[in-house]
């Protein structure tokens, strides 16, 4: 292709919310053999809504969803952030308020103080309150802080998995005492993109941190056969390296902090423009539109601009 048809090709999927940065991973683009697709905010809509509270002890709902908030406040995640915005809801319609006094409401005004406050990667937060240290998340980190999961805490959690959702364990004073439950519904285009994909000889794969039976849920429901789940942060940018091992070229598509690795490591890195800043700053490819159609849409832009010279 001359200098000018990749100038074109880059205007065309720039004016459709497709920046593309450089000739050369436009030039790549063509050759993607394998789309390796993060589950939360990039197949899904990152928009987790909690479906279902379970309180294993006496604590009254309302105090046990406070308790969890207070532990997430802090955290970016959509998980926690879906969690907060749940009790805070379940806060004002427990306890009326004026409307006045409603809008001015911020989380900290209602939450409990939370000392020594840490974000662990992939498994959830810890953080102290009222002298008690709680921890919420996932198996990988009770398991880390050796605390055991009753029976039937595990039925509920596998129950909720199998219907893809997300169980959030909760341990206060080094035992379980509630799951939160959340759902992440995919983006409607997402199964769609997926045969598309599949049509033009290119193989999706899916990749989460996430546990292996909400992953394989969520997997089913979009149509991708391939999935990585239970994988560190990390580890996403080395399950790329697998895929490119025999020579093959691997586009990965993502949109959190813990994708911007993987991103780096792909020969054509995707970022959906919703996405955090350092996996924009880590792709090629930033999907300003957030739909996953403009990824088949920049590899046919890549297919089509360099077909003629070949
Ligand atoms: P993904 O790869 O799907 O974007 P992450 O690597 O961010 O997922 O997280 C993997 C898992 O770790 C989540 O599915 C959840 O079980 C747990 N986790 C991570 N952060 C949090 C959090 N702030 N609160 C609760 N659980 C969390
Ligand atoms: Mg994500």
């Amino acid at each position: 292709a001359t200098p000018t048809a990749v100038m074109v090709a880059t205007g065309v999927g720039a004016s459709n919310g497709v920046l593309i940065k450089g000739g050369d991973a436009l030039e790549r683009a063509q050759k993607v053999m394998y789309v390796i697709f993060d589950k939360t905010g990039t197949l899904t809509q990152g928009k987790a809504t909690v479906t279902t509270t379970k309180v294993f002890n006496e604590m009254p709902r309302g105090d046990f969803l406070k308790l969890v908030a207070s532990a997430e406040a802090s955290s970016e995640h959509p998980l926690a952030k879906a969690i907060v915005e749940y009790a805070r809801h379940f806060h004002f319609l427990d306890e009326p308020v004026d409307a006045t006094s409603r809008k001015d409401s911020t989380i900290s005004g209602w939450l409990y103080d939370v000392d020594d406050f840490s974000v662990l990667p992939g498994r959830g937060v810890r953080c102290f309150i009222r002298g008690k240290q709680v921890l919420v998340g996932n198996r990988k980190l009770m398991a880390e802080n050796g605390i055991i999961i009753p029976d039937n805490v595990e039925n509920f959690v596998v129950a909720l998995e199998e219907s893809a959702i997300t169980g959030i364990l909760v341990a206060s004073n080094s035992e379980i005492i509630g799951v939160v439950g959340v759902a992440d519904p995919l983006k409607r285009e997402a199964a769609v993109v997926v045969k598309g994909l599949e049509k033009m000889g290119v193989t999706p794969v899916m990749v989460t941190g996430d546990n292996w039976r909400t992953a394989k849920a969520v997997a089913k429901e979009v149509g991708i056969q391939d999935v990585r789940a239970e994988v560190m942060p990390a580890g996403k940018a080395e399950v790329v390296r697998l895929f490119q091992k025999d020579g093959s070229i691997v586009a990965m598509v993502g949109d959190g902090i813990n994708d911007s690795p993987a991103l780096a490591a792909a020969d054509v890195g995707m970022a959906i423009g919703a996405g955090t800043d350092i996996a924009i700053e880590a792709a090629d490819y930033v999907l300003m539109r957030n739909n996953l159609e403009d990824v088949i849409m920049a590899i046919d832009l890549s297919r089509k601009t360099f077909a003629r010279i070949r």
